[in-house]
């Protein structure tokens, strides 16, 4: 299924989004280019019609009455208001028909005549009250009706004599406001007037109509365009952000498949990606490192075992091949006592270090002495020390440590039966024990052969032996620093080695104290 793609979910999203931002703006830029050329054209049909209604203003209020002896404002009759009445007619002077529209008549006739010799023209229509055609100019549509039947407009009278004050506000009338329609391709507008004639002026919009439908073509050939650029570009950011995942999986499933020197090319990747692709290939490095650690394991542990395995096949074929006397079949059995217990101790330690790997061993969290324990270790290697003609010094202070005492005493032992081994007659060991408020600590050391530089690091490795030959013969395996290394990271402390070869070596290992 395409959906369960990352990248076409991408993609999908993306072009939704894109379609909908593009109808969006689309039809906004219509609306708002539509609207501008409406107005526009509103505006100018209103500033005409206004014009041509000039002699009929909007709505006004009748003019005052004059003072006794004043002349009456222009236009109204000389001889005042009709008799009986003490106010002018408030259609005053310019509200009379005949003269009114006589006056429109000859300025739409003489507008008419002009419009009509220009392209685009606009035309005019009146209507008298009672829908008659009183005028029409030539270029107007044929069958026009009267938009609406209008009524004379009949404006509040003043009743009470004298009244000598406008009105507060004539009523507005909305027909005496110019109003817009539309009509297939005309665009008009139209107005009352008060004597309740119509008067239209109108035009076609056919130039418009074209170009918003060239608008129209343009605003979706652009939104396409848009759309195909925008959907390519989508596809082309998401196949390259989807790369180094295509990239990752093809490596890890090269790796499953056992080919563990592999690593995915994070090179061109900055991105997070880029990020996961290196934290991958530090993981992928380390299980490489922890496969070759174990198969090493194996191979040394198999080989360790071998030897005494072989002693023990080689003396009993030996002894077994002729008749022996009982001292050739005592020393037999004792070689190959000697090599069944070098296999306990290979395997016992092997037990341990398998065990302290996978956090089964207890290590006990209690409270001892660290001097008293060094003491000890000092006397139960004291024997070893006189054999081999080493001193053993102590600078002992007194500390309480967190930790497994056993274990702890374990490690010393194993570090000073390396000095005293590793050493020469005449040589010494010396064993201490210090803090630096933090941490407990204690040192062994020796002025014995010394480690080279390059084996000072690995002499942790388990099987590592400086002189293979010298200390297997000695029936060492190369686990006893490697166990002490598993106790010490156990009881979260640290053991490191300086040394030099010729003039010694020092081991140097802390212990969290017990705080106070
Ligand atoms: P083993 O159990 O075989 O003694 P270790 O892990 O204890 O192995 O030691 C590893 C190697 O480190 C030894 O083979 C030896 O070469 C070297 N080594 C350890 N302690 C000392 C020391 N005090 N002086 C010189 N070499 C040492």
């Amino acid at each position: 299924m395409i959906f369960n793609s990352i990248r076409w979910r991408v993609q999908t999203w993306h072009g939704l989004l894109l379609v909908m931002v593009l109808i969006g703006f689309g039809l906004t830029a219509y609306q708002v280019a539509w609207d501008t050329q409406s107005r526009r054209i509103d505006q100018e049909l209103k500033q005409r019609l206004d014009f041509l209604a000039m002699p009929f203003p909007r709505e006004q209020p009748p003019p005052d009455l004059p003072s006794p002896g004043e002349p009456p404002p222009e236009g109204f009759p000389p001889d005042g208001p009709p008799p009986g009445s003490r106010r002018w007619d408030h259609q005053g002077p310019r509200r009379e028909p005949p003269f009114q529209r006589n006056r429109l008549r000859e300025s739409l006739l003489k507008t008419a005549a002009s419009e009509y010799s220009q392209t685009n023209s606009y035309y005019l229509v009146l209507w008298q009250n009672d829908g008659t055609l009183l005028l029409q100019s030539s270029n107007a549509p044929t069958a026009m009706l009267m938009p609406l039947r209008t009524t004379r407009i009949e404006l509040p009278h003043r009743e009470e004599p004298g009244f000598r004050k406008p009105p507060p506000e004539p009523r507005s009338n909305p027909s005496l406001s110019p109003m817009i329609r539309t009509r297939g391709e005309f665009r008009e507008a139209y107005r009352s007037l008060p004597m309740g004639d119509c008067l239209l002026i109108g035009r076609s919009i056919a130039p418009e109509l074209a170009a918003r439908k060239r608008l129209v073509f343009w605003l979706t050939v652009a939104g396409g365009a848009i759309l195909l650029f925008g959907l390519a570009g989508g596809w082309w950011v998401a196949s390259r952000a989807i790369q180094p995942i295509e990239d990752i999986s093809r490596t890890a499933l090269k790796i499953a498949a056992g080919d563990l020197s592999l690593r995915i090319n994070a090179a061109n990747t900055d991105s997070e990606l880029g990020r996961l692709a290196a934290v991958l290939n530090s993981t992928f490095a380390r299980l490489e490192a922890a496969f070759a650690h174990q198969a090493r394991f194996t191979s040394d542990a198999s080989h360790e075992l071998r030897t005494p395995v072989s002693v023990i096949l080689s003396q009993t074929q030996t002894t077994l091949s002729r008749e022996r006397t009982a001292p050739e079949y005592q020393e037999a059995l004792r070689a190959c006592e000697r090599a069944a217990q070098r296999m306990r101790k290979l395997t016992e330690s092997l037990l341990e270090l398998a065990r302290l790997d996978a956090g089964q061993e207890t290590i006990k969290r209690e409270r001892f002495n660290l001097a008293r324990v060094a003491r000890e270790c000092v006397d139960l290697l004291g024997p070893l020390a006189a054999d081999s003609q080493v001193e053993i010094r102590c600078n002992l202070t007194s500390l309480d440590c967190l930790g497994d005492a056993e274990r702890i005493a374990q490690v010393m032992t194993n570090l000073l039966a390396n000095a005293i081994s590793f050493n020469r007659p005449g040589g010494y060991t010396r064993i201490a024990t210090a803090s630096d408020n933090k941490n407990a600590i204690f040192t062994v050391s020796d002025n014995g052969q010394g480690i080279p530089e390059e084996d000072q690091l690995r002499i942790f490795h388990r099987f590592y032996r400086v002189d293979p030959s010298r200390s297997g013969s000695q029936g060492r395996a190369g686990l006893g620093l490697a166990i002490c290394k598993a106790i010490i990271d156990a009881h979260g402390g640290q053991i490191s080695v300086s040394s030099q070869v010729g003039v010694g070596s020092t081991f140097r290992v802390t212990l969290p104290l017990v705080e106070t």
